[in-house]
This record gives C-alpha cells, sequence and structure tokens, in this order.
C-alpha cells in the first residue's frame, strides 16, 4: 500500500458516504474531502446573502460574488474529523440544517459555482492519497481515479438514517420532510444539465442497505489492497 491513490466516492444522498470515507481514510492515513460540505457552505453563503428568492430561484448576482467565498476545513484539537470554514467562520452545524439542505441542489447546478469548486477540489487530489466524495469526483473531479465507488442504499433505509442524524443534532424535523428532501435532490442531483449524478462506468457498487459501517469499511479496503497489491 505504499502507493498513494484516490479513491472516488459518489452516490445518491444518505447512502453513508461520508462514514465509509472518513473511515477508509483514517485507515489509510489519506486525507478526507467532502465535497457536499463545500456545496452547502456556498449555499449557506446565498442564504445569508439574500441569493435565493421565494421560489428557490438562485440570482445572478451569485457569479460576482463568488470571489468572496472562501471555503476551508479545519481539525479542531482532539478531534479526528475536519469542520467546514466559511469566510472564517466555522459553518459545520449550519450547513447540515434542513433550510440549507433543501436549497443545496439548486445551487450546486449553478455552472459556475461547479467550475469552482471542481477546480479547488483537483487541487486538493494534485498529491493523491485522498478519499472523497460527492456526486461527480470519478465522472467530473477525478475521472482517472484508481478506485471508483457508487454507493445506493434503499430509499427508506436512507430516509431514516438521515432522519435518526438530524434528530441526534437537535433538528425538529419530521421524516416526511426528511423523505421528501432526499428525493427532491436525488432528482435533481441526477437531471441537471451540468455534472448530473450517474455512476462512472468504471465504479464499483456498494449498495449498504444491509451492511454494517464496519463491513463496508471491510469491503472497501479490500478492493484498495487489491489495486494496491497488483500495481
Ligand atoms: O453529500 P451531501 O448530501 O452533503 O451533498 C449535498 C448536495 O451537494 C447534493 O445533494 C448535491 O446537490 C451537491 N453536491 C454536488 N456535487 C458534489 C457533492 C455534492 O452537486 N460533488
Amino acid at each position: 500500500m505504499n502507493k498513494p491513490i484516490i479513491i472516488a466516492i459518489d452516490g445518491y444522498s444518505s447512502t453513508g458516504k461520508s462514514t465509509v470515507a472518513k473511515a477508509i481514510a483514517q485507515r489509510l492515513n489519506y486525507i478526507y474531502v467532502d465535497t457536499g460540505a463545500m456545496y452547502r457552505a456556498v449555499t449557506l453563503f446565498c442564504v445569508r446573502n439574500g441569493l435565493i428568492d421565494s421560489s428557490g430561484k438562485i440570482s445572478d448576482r451569485l457569479k460576482s460574488m463568488l470571489k468572496d467565498i472562501n471555503i476551508e476545513f479545519r481539525k479542531s484539537a482532539g478531534s479526528e474529523t475536519a469542520d467546514t470554514y466559511l469566510n472564517n467562520e466555522n459553518v459545520e452545524k449550519e450547513i447540515r440544517s434542513i433550510e440549507t439542505a433543501n436549497h443545496v441542489s439548486a445551487v450546486s447546478a449553478v455552472p459556475e459555482v461547479r467550475e469552482l469548486l471542481v477546480r479547488q477540489q483537483q487541487l486538493m487530489g494534485q498529491a493523491k492519497g485522498i478519499v472523497m466524495d460527492g456526486r461527480d469526483i470519478g465522472t467530473v473531479v477525478f475521472p482517472d481515479a484508481e478506485l471508483k465507488v457508487f454507493m445506493t442504499a434503499s430509499p427508506e433505509i436512507r430516509t431514516l438514517r438521515r432522519f435518526s442524524e438530524l434528530k441526534a443534532k437537535g433538528e425538529n424535523v419530521t421524516v416526511d420532510e426528511v423523505r421528501k428532501n432526499i428525493e427532491g435532490r436525488d432528482f435533481k442531483d441526477t437531471h441537471r444539465e451540468v455534472s448530473p449524478l450517474k455512476q462512472a462506468a468504471d465504479a464499483v457498487v456498494l449498495d449498504n442497505s444491509n451492511m454494517t459501517p464496519k463491513e463496508q469499511l471491510e469491503w472497501l479496503y479490500e478492493k484498495v489492497k487489491a489495486i494496491c497489491e497488483h500495481d
């Protein structure tokens, strides 16, 4: 496992991409990048700056304001995972809210937003040794990634997982709201014009409906081992 590789993880909303991505990054001592957090941070910027109207349409003003957005990941002392910072402010909690989630697919369909974030993501992966999760990592950001995984799980399981996650964080949501948000995002993410979510031809599918996080980690670790031993 000496030669570092790029692991690209794509898939539908709430399939547990970040859980398995973080775990494999930790095991391999790789960098983990949550690209969804970057799109969520841009969305929060839009909400705060009144760039989304009542029908959910994104203002054209966003394009000229993109230069005012700085997104970083920083680890706090004693923590294994990094928090998302928007212009020097820790926004990790706010970007996970249902309000941000309800607008993120519209913001991430703006071509200029994707261009900016994809460029930043490609720079982060230049030295390899990286695990990145999102919707277009294996297809657009790193089409030459050594390992591409496409994650899926049944809609019921995904809804319940996200519902429990939001509840544990103190969000006041119903199962129905969560289901609608997941279905809505999946539809928009797979139907948008620029970089729609789709399985890369050379991706391996991980359906984790009936798998524990530990089983998923072992599954993924075996795939990495097979690639690294082959090289
Ligand atoms: O992964 P997460 O659910 O946090 O992603 C939030 C949203 O960001 C997705 O629903 C999608 O609209 C957008 N996204 C994207 N491309 C990525 C990552 C996320 O369009 N690479």
